[in-house]
C-alpha cells in the first residue's frame, strides 16, 4: 500500500465498527480501526457475567485477534475526542498523548450509546448500569458482596436492605437481569449460607411503563410477566424512581430500602453529534440519510446505536442487527466506490426478530408473524446467541458453561473481584514498651 491509498477510519469496535471492517477486508484501502477499548463485546450476554454465570473472557474477544487475518486493516487503542470533518482529521487520546491527529478519505463512526439517567445524573453513584465489561463485573461484586454482608451481619433487621435488589428499567436487559439473578438467589445460593436465607432475598423490577418489554406484543410481554412473578421477581409498573440514594429507591413517595439497586433504564447516545455538528433526533442519534451519510458529506458514515433512521415510518431500533447490517452495507458501498462501480440501493434493514431470555428453560421470541414463548424460544435464543459470540472459542466455553450451569445449578464466576490496585501494606502498630 502506498501514502496515496485511500484511507478509511472506522471508530468504534463493536457490532457495527467490526462488521464494516470486516467488509472491508479486500478493500484496495488502509482501514484504521479504533476503538477505547481493546476488546469487542458481545453485550447480550452481559448480564450473565453480571450474574456470575460466565467470566468476562467469554463474553469478550480482543479486536487485534479478530482482525489478524486482515492484512490492509490496523486496530489502534485509544478514544476519539472530535473530529474535524473540513480538515478530514480525526482527534485520538491514547494513553501518553492526547489529541493526535489521525486523516482520512473515509469515516465511520459506529460509537454506541451509554447509560442515560433521564438527567439525573446524582443516580449513577448508587445504580450502576450495564454496559460494559467492567460495568457487569462492578454488578456482579455489589451483588455478592450483598450476601457476604449481611452472613456476616448479626441484627437481622439489617438484612432486609441488603437482601433487597431492585432493577430499575424492564426493558430486555432489566427482565433477563432479574430472571437470572432470581436464578442465582434461589438455585445457585441457597444452601451455601449459614445465618441468612438467600430464598428470602427480593427482587424488585421497576418500570414507569404498564408492561415489561415494551417492545414485544401484549402477549409476550404478559407471558414474560407471569415468568418473572412465578421466579419470586416483584414486578412493579407504572412508576418510575423518584430517587435513587444510598438507602434504596423511592417510588411513587414509598421508599424501598435496597443497598443494591441496578440501572437497565435508558441509554443515550455517544458525542458524534456534537463532534460532526450535523442534525441530531431528539435523543442526539445523528440523522443519517438512506446510504448512512451525513448530509452534505458523503465520506462520513454514522451507524448502529449512535445513528438514526426511519424505515416505513419508523426509527430503527438500537439493536445489534441493526447494527451488524448498517456496516456490512457501509463496507460494501466504500468498497463499491473505491472501484468507481454504482452505489448500491438504498439500506434496508431486514429485522430477523427479536428475543429475551426469562431465567432457565423460558424465552420470547417475536419474530414477524411468529410469536413465541417458553422452551422452544429458549433453545433458539440460546443457539442464536452462541452463533453470534466473536470467536469460535466462546462459542465452545459459554456451550460448556451453559451445560454445566443447567445440570448442575453451579455458576462460573462467583468470584469478588476488586479491580483498585492493592492498598499499601500498613506498618504494623508499633507495641508501647514495657515499663
Ligand atoms: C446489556 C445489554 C444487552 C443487550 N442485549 C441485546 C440483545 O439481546 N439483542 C440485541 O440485538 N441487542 C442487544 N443490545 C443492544 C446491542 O448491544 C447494541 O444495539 C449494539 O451493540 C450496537 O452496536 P454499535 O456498534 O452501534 O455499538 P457498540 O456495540 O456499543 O460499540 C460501540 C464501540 O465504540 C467504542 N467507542 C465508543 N466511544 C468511543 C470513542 N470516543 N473512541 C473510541 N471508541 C469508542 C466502544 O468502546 C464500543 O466498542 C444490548 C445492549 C446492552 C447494553
Amino acid at each position: 500500500m502506498s501514502e496515496t491509498t485511500p484511507r478509511i477510519v472506522i471508530v468504534g469496535g463493536g457490532f457495527g465498527g467490526l462488521a464494516a471492517a470486516k467488509a472491508l477486508k479486500s478493500a484496495q484501502a488502509r482501514v484504521t480501526l479504533i476503538d477505547r477499548t481493546n476488546h469487542h463485546l458481545f453485550q447480550p450476554l452481559l448480564y450473565q457475567v453480571a450474574t456470575s454465570v460466565l467470566s468476562p473472557g467469554q463474553i469478550a474477544t480482543p479486536i487485534r485477534e479478530l482482525l489478524r487475518k486482515q492484512q490492509n486493516t490496523t486496530v489502534v487503542l485509544g478514544e476519539v475526542a472530535g473530529v474535524d470533518k473540513d480538515k478530514r482529521i480525526v482527534w485520538v487520546n491514547n494513553a501518553d498523548r492526547r489529541c493526535v491527529p489521525l486523516t482520512y478519505d473515509f469515516l465511520i463512526l459506529a460509537t454506541g450509546v451509554t447509560h442515560s439517567y433521564f438527567g439525573r445524573n446524582e443516580f449513577a453513584e448508587f445504580a450502576p448500569g450495564l454496559k460494559s465489561l467492567a460495568d457487569a463485573v462492578a454488578v456482579r461484586n455489589k451483588i455478592l458482596q450483598a450476601f457476604e454482608q449481611a452472613e456476616a451481619e448479626e441484627d437481622p433487621a439489617r438484612h432486609r436492605d441488603l437482601l433487597t435488589f431492585v432493577l430499575v428499567g424492564a426493558g430486555p436487559t432489566g427482565v433477563e437481569m432479574a430472571g437470572a439473578l432470581a436464578v442465582l438467589i434461589r438455585r445457585t445460593l441457597k444452601s451455601e449460607f449459614r445465618r441468612i436465607n438467600p430464598e428470602s432475598a427480593r427482587v424488585i423490577l421497576l418500570d414507569m411503563a404498564p408492561r415489561v418489554l415494551g417492545s414485544f406484543s401484549e402477549g409476550l410481554s404478559w407471558a414474560a410477566k407471569k415468568r418473572l412473578e412465578k421466579l419470586g421477581v416483584e414486578v412493579r409498573l407504572g412508576h418510575g424512581a423518584d430517587k435513587v440514594d444510598a438507602d434504596g429507591v423511592i417510588v411513587a413517595g414509598n421508599r424501598i430500602f435496597s443497598k443494591t439497586v441496578i440501572w437497565t433504564a435508558g441509554v443515550t447516545p455517544s458525542p458524534a453529534g456534537k463532534w460532526l455538528n450535523v442534525g441530531t433526533d431528539r435523543a442526539g442519534r445523528v440523522r443519517v440519510q438512506q446510504d448512512l451519510t451525513v448530509p452534505g458529506h458523503p465520506e462520513i458514515f454514522v451507524i448502529g446505536d449512535t445513528a438514526s433512521l426511519d424505515q416505513d415510518g419508523e426509527a430503527l431500533p438500537g439493536v445489534a442487527q441493526v447494527a451488524i447490517q448498517q456496516g456490512r452495507y457501509t463496507g460494501k458501498l466504500i468498497r463499491r466506490r473505491l472501484c468507481g462501480k454504482p452505489a448500491p440501493r438504498p439500506f434496508r434493514y431486514f429485522d430477523k426478530g427479536s428475543m429475551a431470555v426469562v431465567g432457565k428453560n423460558f424465552a420470547v421470541l417475536q419474530s414477524r408473524q411468529v410469536h413465541l414463548s417458553g422452551y422452544l424460544a429458549w433453545l433458539a435464543w440460546a443457539g442464536v446467541h452462541l452463533e453470534f459470540l466473536g470467536a469460535a472459542s466462546l462459542r465452545v466455553s459459554v456451550l460448556v458453561q451453559w451445560v454445566w450451569t443447567y445440570f448442575t445449578g453451579q455458576r462460573g464466576s462467583r468470584l469478588i473481584v476488586n479491580h483498585r490496585g492493592a492498598e499499601p501494606a500498613k506498618p504494623p502498630i508499633e507495641q508501647a514498651p514495657a515499663a
